[in-house]
């Protein structure tokens, strides 16, 4: 994993194929294109959670399910 050491988030809208909890790409062709999910959330808002990668438009089905996981635990 790569762990990156400085911010080069640009602001915009422009939605990109990796997931915006553990920034790996979800483009068709990896492994994670299948069960990816749809994350409708602007940009802002997804700032404003907190996600380490808010310019992602998707969610990997790993981070989905430890998202889940930790609803359950509430
Ligand atoms: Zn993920």
């Amino acid at each position: 994993m790569i762990l990156k050491t400085h911010h080069d988030i640009h602001i915009d809208n422009t939605i990109i194929e990796i997931c915006n909890e553990c920034g790996k790409s979800v483009r068709f062709g990896t492994g994670l294109y299948v069960n990816r999910v749809v994350d409708l959330n602007d940009i802002v808002t997804k700032i404003e959670m907190g996600k380490p990668f808010p310019s992602g438009g998707y969610i990997c089905i790993n981070c989905d399910n430890k998202l889940h996981k930790e609803c359950l635990r509430k």
